[in-house]
């Protein structure tokens, strides 16, 4: 028996997924496979577990494992179900990459994808698990695809066991034919059950006008105008990263200033609100209502040109109406917005997946009396957390993707209009508590161009740290496994190629035609080192390089530096656009400090040629010897939650190292001495060894037929220059040979996390 609260118990009792329980549950019992459908805050992720637990089917012996593609949704979700169920984090519990808090005791355990892949390769038939739930399947994640496939594999086998397995795959859309209708991977058809959405209407306003570039401008105006003129409700913005989400903040701020203490107004201001969109409904023509452009979230129908299109625009008609709201708002481009007026205070906070945990979960809160909330969000915000209060949803209609070269891997970021569906789910957000409105800052026509469903991410991407994990599961012909979208055949034909450069694979014989050596080449089998890298969490091209550490005590080093090269970004950015004088001076000071340190961190000697790698160790070193402390952090230039995820790496890393060489006996050593210079040397070596394809070539004067190739490096893969990127420490140096982290396209092509080799 759960012992909820009376409050929890009253939320709850609003979801839609709630009066669906019994339907699910018997499905559930009588079904190896169920599919679960519901839009976005429907209760799936928080309810479901809670059902499975309340009908038995966590014990001491079997643990209900859910899997989540973001670590923000796995943390944050077993947080609230803890809560809600009234347990300690000791039973319902999360394990990521980075860090977890499961124990003996757990019943419930929130996890990343990854993670649960991890886990098979250890108990292929995931023994302590009784059911397994595969969330927010339809974001298509590649360790989600992945899992679906193995899984389908791994429920029969469990069957026949006697020991059943239970998987239920959960869906914000009704898109699942990917995994209904492919009778490779289910040869019984799974169960759907389609949760209704309660979904309140959802008006959708699209702009006349489509801003060619400046969407983060539009976005302002439309807030401002929102704010300004319609009545009290959420604002939930989308743009496409942190700089944008961070320079809107400041701008509404200043705009709509919320002080502490401003309590003006108050609640009254909220009955004032609802009296005013009460009169303003009843004032509204029902034909007028009847014509608005809405979506049907169930079955994402999308809107025809017409009824969407600005000739039937609400505005003249609402104005015949004689209402004093224009809820279209028309394309935004007044200029008086960016007068700051505190009398309308808007509690304006961010949202994005690198943001620290406590201040994510702001957004969950109540705003404070007198205030209208106004939440600012990458993509997170899109189906894996579900904001509460949200009444009018502004889309930009982009996202920034990491794009993959297929061949040669390079990758750039890109901003990119949505799919529709994301679109759908972007407006959806809008209609949880009561009617909502969604602003999309593009036009209808527009709109129809998107795509209809975003691609799968394992179509988009490479596959080399997919296929060493898949063969380490003696899955021999990869093109031959069940995945729900297969991923192209020239990418897994580089994966392999690329795990058989590194050792990871045997090299299969060489016989004629190349047909049949591309089919031999995609059914190689792993190789005991491929074996062990595949026991480490990194992708191959560092478990080679730890793998390659066990001479002249480099162990620790390599862990620091492969640590370091996986998380993301290490150091502050210091280009970001400046609000005021006052901070612009701030960032050039920052900067200049940090130049000054990341000299320091360079070393010297051998250890300069370890060139960007070595300033990752020295900066790493530095911080935990001061003990890794926000403002040692924030003195120079370091990312504190990327200094703590390193420092969490590293523990897993040594773990993980330890258990393969027993008699290893690392520990992490939080006064880790530089290394010596024959360690910087032979830390060399391994970083070529694991970035052996990755090597670049200075062009030489005489070499120098065209302008373009000035300073630039010409590598096996590529036709193009590509160059030291102006952040690393070797910008200047631009030695003859150099390897490589990765090739990030921007204006140019530029080489990241680069290191000095000497030919042989
Ligand atoms: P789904 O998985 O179907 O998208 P969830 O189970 O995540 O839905 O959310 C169900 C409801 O629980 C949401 O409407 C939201 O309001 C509420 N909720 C979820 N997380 C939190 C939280 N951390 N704090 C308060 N309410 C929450
Ligand atoms: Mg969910």
């Amino acid at each position: 028996p759960v012992d909820r609260s009376p409050e929890i118990q009253e939320a709850r009792l609003k979801l839609p997924i709630l009066a669906e329980e019994q339907v699910i549950m018997e499905a559930i019992n009588e079904n190896p496979i169920v599919i679960i459908c519901g839009e976005t805050g429907s209760g799936k992720t928080t309810q479901v577990p809670q059902f499975l637990y309340e009908a038995g089917y966590a014990s001491s012996s079997g643990t209900i494992g859910i899997t989540e593609p973001r670590r923000v949704a796995a943390v944050s979700m077993s947080q609230r179900v803890a809560k809600e169920m009234n347990l300690s984090h000791r039973v319902v519990s999360y394990q990521i990459r980075y860090e977890g808090n499961v124990t003996d005791e757990t019943q419930i355990k929130f996890m990343t994808d990854g993670v649960l892949l991890k886990e098979i390769q250890k108990d292929f038939l995931l023994s302590k698990y009784k059911v397994i739930i595969i969330d927010e399947a339809h974001e298509r994640s590649m360790y989600t695809d992945i899992l679906i496939g193995l899984l389908s594999r791994i429920v029969p086998l469990r069957q026949k066991k006697g020991l059943p397995l239970k998987l239920i795959i959960m869906s914000a859309t009704l898109r699942v034919e990917d995994f209904t209708d492919n009778n490779r991977l289910f040869s019984v058809k799974p169960p759907v059950i389609q949760v209704d959405a309660r979904q309140f209407p959802v008006t959708v306003h699209f702009n006349k006008k489509t801003p060619l570039d400046d969407y983060s401008g539009e976005c302002f105006r439309k807030v401002c105008k929102i704010h300004r003129m319609l009545p009290s409700g959420g604002i939930l913005v989308f743009l496409t990263g942190q700089a944008e989400v961070h320079s809107l903040c400041r701008r509404l701020r200043k705009a709509f200033p919320y002080q502490k203490n401003n309590t003006a107004g108050g609640e009254d201001d909220k009955e004032d609100s609802v009296e005013e969109m009460r009169k303003f409904k009843k004032s509204r023509k029902r034909r007028k209502v009847m014509t608005l452009p809405k979506i049907d979230l169930n079955n994402y129908s999308v809107v025809p040109v017409d009824e969407g299109d600005e000739d039937r625009d609400a505005d003249t008609d609402d104005d015949a109406a004689g209402s004093d709201i224009d809820l279209d708002l028309g394309d935004g481009d007044s200029e008086e917005d960016e007068k700051s007026d505190s009398s309308l205070p808007l509690y304006v906070l961010p949202l994005y997946s690198l943001l620290a945990p406590e201040k994510q979960a702001k957004v969950f809160r109540a705003p404070p009396p007198g205030t209208r909330l106004c939440v600012v969000a990458t993509n997170v915000a899109e189906t894996s957390l579900t904001i509460p209060g949200i009444k009018y949803v502004v889309d930009c209609g982009k996202v920034k993707k990491r794009f993959y070269d297929k061949i040669t891997g390079v990758s750039s970021f890109r901003v990119t209009w949505i799919s529709q569906a994301s679109a759908n789910q972007r407006a959806g957000r809008a209609g949880r508590t009561e009617p909502g409105h969604c602003y999309r800052l593009y036009s209808s026509a527009v709109f129809m161009d998107f795509e209809k469903f975003s691609a799968p991410e394992i179509t988009k991407r490479p596959v080399e740290d997919l296929i060493l994990q898949m063969k380490a599961l003696n899955i021999e012909k990869v093109v031959n496994f069940p995945f729900p979208t297969p991923p192209p055949t020239e990418t897994l034909a580089a994966a392999e190629e690329l795990l058989i450069a590194l050792g990871a694979l045997k090299e299969p014989p060489v016989t004629g035609r190349l047909k049949q050596q591309l089919a031999a080449k995609l059914s190689c089998p792993i190789s005991p080192l491929g074996r062990i890298m595949a026991t480490f969490p990194v992708a191959p091209r560092y478990a080679k390089m730890l793998a390659l550490s066990r001479q002249h005590d480099c162990l620790p080093y390599t862990i620091t530096i492969v640590s370091a090269m996986t998380v993301r970004e290490l150091f502050e950015e210091f280009d970001r656009p400046a609000v005021s004088e006052e901070e612009t001076a701030q960032l050039k000071g920052k900067r200049a400090r940090f130049l000054q340190m990341q000299k320091i961190w360079a070393g010297q000697g051998p250890m300069q040629k370890l060139g960007d790698l070595m300033v990752m160790l020295g900066a790493v070193g530095a911080c935990e010897f001061a003990g890794c402390t926000r403002k040692f952090c924030e003195e120079n230039g370091l990312r504190y939650k990327a200094m703590l995820e390193i420092r969490r790496l590293r523990g897993q890393l040594t773990t993980a190292v330890n258990s393969v060489c027993t008699d290893a006996g690392l520990y992490v050593d939080p006064k880790m001495k530089p290394p010596t210079e024959a360690q910087a040397t032979y830390l060399r070596q391994i970083v070529l060894a694991g970035l052996g394809d990755h090597v670049a070539r200075r062009i030489q004067a005489e070499e120098l037929l065209d302008e373009k190739w000035k300073n630039a490096y010409k590598t096996a893969l590529l036709e193009d220059p590509v160059f030291i990127h102006p952040s690393s420490v070797l910008f200047k140096e631009l030695p003859e040979f150099v390897v490589y982290q990765e090739i990030v396209e921007t204006t140019k092509l530029y080489m990241k996390g680069v290191s000095a080799v000497e030919p042989e």
